[in-house]
């Protein structure tokens, strides 16, 4: 691949004309950004030509849909995904009359029609969403309120419907990737089928509004994070700076469809030619991930800390022949998982930064060493600081927030505000930083810490408490399963630290009192006493988004003391 053998140009003066969209996409510039750009002309319909002049093997698939039954198997490779975004976006313009002015909202499992959605909007310059499969009647919505789309495609037939079942809800259309015998829906491989017209592509500009990305709603009500093409596009530096995918790798991301995580595997694998890989499954089970990883050739995996977790508790040998990269992201991954997982499979796992707000903005960098439990080192195409409350930088290993320099030019794929939302985006948007909303340290060789969300902090008795800490240790006890860590006001100390932990099924029938205190003292003994959990709450379970992620803030309001085991103060 001779994209591996060029120097890397690192950040280039932006908005050169004279540098083509070919060379940007063969020798991986990162920095550049045409005036003009559309995702899938130039980088989907780049490699089919590729392929067709046989410098690409069109035996690779550009997306390989694996599922647990063989029918659900599909490969495409990018002269058929070429076509078929082609046809797709035939369909929205000619047939279904959209244009630039509608909005589709995507919410479809791992399946070919996802990607051939997403693509074809692209192409055909029409805005869109995706929205996680997961999501019921008031999900859909919630959404279609806020986003306005006039085309809705998702599976969840009886969830759409009953959220579109108001007066003047904008949208007209409904499509589906599944079998249908209803009348007011279509179904998408027969719209393409019968299409009689193929579109080539809007003439989009770089800056032009592309998608919407929904957050996770861990801090609240899901915001609509408002991209351009040029996102798309930036993806790039997902590559450089932590995947470097060569032609021939193939991606397996586990992400639902409807998470930016999703985005941050796919745009910079099609951006360097190579495989994405999806699993679809009805349901996540860690037995057939570790079947799907032995049987293909897979060479990267992209997933979440829980997953790595949750394959780690299998007693599963866990050699793969073919896997070379192992990435995760969205969490913080603590070092002890790091370490076994290195033990057990000899790769290590590297870490990725972002929001949907943002590109990576710290990774696991290939050309330096990990650092067990670090999320790595800034990307160089971005000015990263850590700053005090005042916005004054901090200095080494302090903890302070984490923010990204906006001036003299807006950063590289950096979201450009939160859909008419501009209280919000008043408030991350704060004079020369955007603010990320998290708290992190950097150690002396550059290293970024995670240490929590910023609204997570604790304050108590003048100590700063990241929440993620207190609970790396807690799971290390035997007894607990899960555990959640939040600030509880307090007279004296401003507040003090509360542990919300769901045990083991063998430990949940033991005296609650005394394993609690146990617990405090095993966290006194392995963190520095003064973060210890003051307070312990026993639950079933914990609140989560859909991502799998704590809502810690649900728990602050739980807080109900009838189950808890304080201790004098
Ligand atoms: P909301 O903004 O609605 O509260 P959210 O922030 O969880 O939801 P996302 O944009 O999906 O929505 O997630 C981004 C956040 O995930 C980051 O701000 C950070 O808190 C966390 N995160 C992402 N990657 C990592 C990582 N490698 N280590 C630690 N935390 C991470
Ligand atoms: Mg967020």
């Amino acid at each position: 691949n001779v994209s591996n053998t060029l120097p890397r140009k690192g950040t280039l003066p932006l908005l050169k004309e004279e540098i083509s969209i070919e060379n940007i996409i063969n020798n991986k510039l990162t920095g550049v950004v045409p005036q003009k750009f559309n995702f899938a002309r130039d980088v989907i319909d780049h490699w089919a030509s590729y392929e067709k002049s046989f410098r690409r093997n069109p035996l690779l698939p550009a997306l390989y849909v694996v599922g647990d039954r063989a029918s659900d198997e599909r490969r495409i490779n990018y002269t058929e995904l070429s076509q078929l975004t082609q046809r797709l976006a035939g369909v929205f313009v000619n047939e279904l009359g959209l244009s630039r002015r509608d909005k589709i909202l995507i919410s479809l499992p791992k399946c070919p029609e996802f990607f051939l959605c997403t693509l074809a909007a692209l192409r055909a310059g029409i805005e869109f969403t995706t929205v996680t499969t997961q999501a019921v009647g008031e999900d859909f919505r919630f959404r279609i309120g806020q986003f306005q789309p006039s085309v809705v495609i998702s599976d969840n037939v009886a969830g759409v419907d009953q959220a579109v079942d108001y007066p003047n809800c904008p949208v007209r259309f409904k499509l589906c990737a599944a079998a249908t015998s209803s009348a007011t829906w279509l179904n998408i491989n027969n719209l393409i089928e019968k299409s009689k017209s193929s579109y080539d592509a809007a003439d989009t500009n770089s800056d032009d509004p592309a998608m919407v990305f929904f957050t996770s709603g861990t801090t609240g009500h899901p915001k609509m994070v408002q991209h351009t093409n040029e996102y798309t596009l930036a993806h790039m530096t997902s590559d450089t700076n932590l995947l470097r995918l060569n032609s021939d790798d193939t991606l397996l991301c586990t992400a639902d469809t409807g998470w930016a995580k999703t985005a941050f595997g796919f745009y910079p694998t099609f951006l360097s030619g190579a495989g994405f890989v999806v699993h679809k499954s009805a349901k996540f089970c860690p037995h057939q991930l570790l079947d799907v990883l032995k049987k293909y050739p897979i060479t990267r995996i992209s997933s979440a800390p829980t997953v790595y977790r949750m394959l780690l508790s299998e007693k599963a040998d866990l050699r793969f022949k073919a896997l070379t990269g192992v990435y995760s992201g969205g969490e913080p991954l603590n070092g002890d998982a790091f370490n076994q997982w290195k033990e057990r499979t000899g790769l290590e796992i590297r870490e990725g930064y972002g929001q949907s707000e943002t590109l990576m903005l710290c990774t696991g960098h290939p050309d330096f060493p990990a650092k067990p439990g670090s999320m790595g080192l800034p990307a160089p195409e971005f000015q990263i600081a850590v700053l005090d409350d005042d916005g004054n930088p901090v200095s080494t290993n302090e903890v302070g927030h984490f923010a990204l320099r906006i001036k003299p030019r807006h950063p590289l794929g950096l979201f450009v505000g939160y859909k008419d939302n501009p209280e919000k985006t008043a408030q991350v948007f704060a004079g020369n930083y955007y603010l990320t909303g998290d708290k992190v340290t950097r150690d002396a060789d550059g290293y970024f810490w995670f240490v929590g969300r910023a609204d997570d902090v604790i304050t108590s008795a003048g100590y700063r408490i990241g929440p993620h800490e207190v609970e790396m240790v807690l799971s290390r006890h035997p007894a607990v399963l899960e555990a959640a860590v939040v600030g509880l006001p307090d007279k004296e100390r401003l507040e003090v630290v509360k542990a919300f932990v769901v045990l083991r099924e063998q430990y949940r029938s033991v005296d609650l009192e005394k394993l609690a205190e146990e617990i405090k003292l095993f966290t006194k003994k392995h963190t520095a006493p003064y973060k210890y959990p003051r307070v312990i709450e026993f639950r079933d379970n914990l609140p989560k988004t859909t991502t799998g992620k704590v809502q810690r803030h649900v728990l602050r309001l739980l807080s109900n003391s009838d189950r808890s085991y304080g201790c004098s103060l």
